[in-house]
């Protein structure tokens, strides 16, 4: 109902799509309805989904580390920053496929204080709707985290930072495959592919793929992008159940609490019957092990295999 009011208040917005498309997207609307303009939060963090899909092989980072500058960075929680980076090309958008990551690398002092070279990956939350910027939230993992730490407190706007794409970081594309489900089982800074997953789903008006995502974090305030998900969670094709791990037990959280385990699985997504359907796991290490099996081996090992999922049903990002 919700949705339905609105879709008919909203005006009629035409974004240009570097696909050569116009899309009428309703969902812009939606950031006026709960997020305070006084917060300081990035449009990336409230807009509505749009799905601005780019085929592989378009991406302005190549196979080569190419320098761009932070223009800005904004804390929106207390262990997590987005920073907004410039384009090689600024009057084009990143021109990233669905879902990839690209590769951040920095000159940082190891513990002897000798500098080398630091590669880690991480996912824009931007689409291809932004021109000239991209966008990517950023988790500081503090005196732990090298590349984090550097992202999150060091680095000063107008300072570069190097990034590469390479095809062994494009994962399976929107409109996936033709399947109906989606089942995304998510672990902290694990949101940001699944944000650009989401944007390519609910963003297509046409689209029937349905998605249910179970998203593990700490503690309420770790949840990252939750205003815009409770925003999105309003469109009929989103399911979504936060489950925290560390939440104090005498807090007002009426959600789900714990680890993603095979109950909750077995009560939010498809069976491992069901063959419309697929899941994608994205999280850190543990997460890998417990329910699927590490991210860079094929074999599907874990909960899921144990529940009957099959190797072809499960998508390691
Ligand atoms: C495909 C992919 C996409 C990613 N996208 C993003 C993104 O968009 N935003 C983002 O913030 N991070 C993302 N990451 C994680 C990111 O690449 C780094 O691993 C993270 O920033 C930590 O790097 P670091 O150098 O600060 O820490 P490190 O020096 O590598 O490690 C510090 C500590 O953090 C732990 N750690 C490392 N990575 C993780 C993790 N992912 N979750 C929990 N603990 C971890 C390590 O075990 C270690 O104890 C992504 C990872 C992958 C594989």
């Amino acid at each position: 109902m919700l949705c339905n009011l609105v879709f008919s208040n909203c005006k009629r917005s035409l974004r240009f799509s570097p696909t050569h498309t116009y899309k009428f997207n309703p969902f812009l609307s939606i950031r006026n309805m709960s997020v305070s303009p006084a917060k300081s939060v990035p449009d990336t963090l409230v807009s509505g989904p749009n799905a601005h899909l780019v085929a592989p092989g378009k991406c302005q980072f190549g196979s080569d580390f190419t320098s761009v500058s932070l223009l800005k960075r904004w804390k929106v929680s207390e262990t997590s920053s987005v920073l907004q980076f410039s384009l090689p090309k600024t009057d084009e958008p990143l021109n990233l496929s669905t879902c990839a990551c690209i590769l951040a690398k920095a000159d940082l002092p190891d513990r002897d204080g000798k500098t080398e070279a630091v590669i880690r990956p991480y996912t824009p939350i931007s689409t291809n709707s932004q021109v000239g910027t991209f966008d990517l939230l950023v988790k500081n993992y503090g005196k732990d985290g090298r590349m984090s730490t550097h992202l999150v407190e060091e680095l000063k706007e107008n300072d570069t930072v190097e990034f590469k794409h390479i095809d062994k970081n494009v994962k399976i594309q929107a409109p996936f495959d033709g399947y109906k489900k989606i089942g995304m089982i998510v672990g902290g800074t694990g949101i940001t592919p699944m944000i650009q997953a989401l944007h390519a789903i609910l963003g297509d008006e046409t689209s029937k793929v349905k998605a249910t995502m179970l998203y593990g974090s700490k503690m309420q305030s770790d949840i990252l992008a939750q205003d815009m998900l409770d925003n999105w969670v309003k469109h009929d094709r989103l399911e979504l159940e936060y489950v925290l791990s560390d939440e104090p037990e005498d807090s007002d959280w009426k959600g789900e609490r714990g680890f993603i385990t095979k109950d909750l699985i077995k009560k939010h997504l498809f069976s491992p019957e069901d063959k419309e359907g697929i899941i994608f796991v994205c999280g850190p290490p543990p997460l890998y092990q417990a329910l699927c099996g590490p991210r860079d081996s094929p074999e599907l090992t874990g909960a899921l295999k144990e529940m009957g999922y099959t190797s072809d049903q499960v998508f390691k990002f």
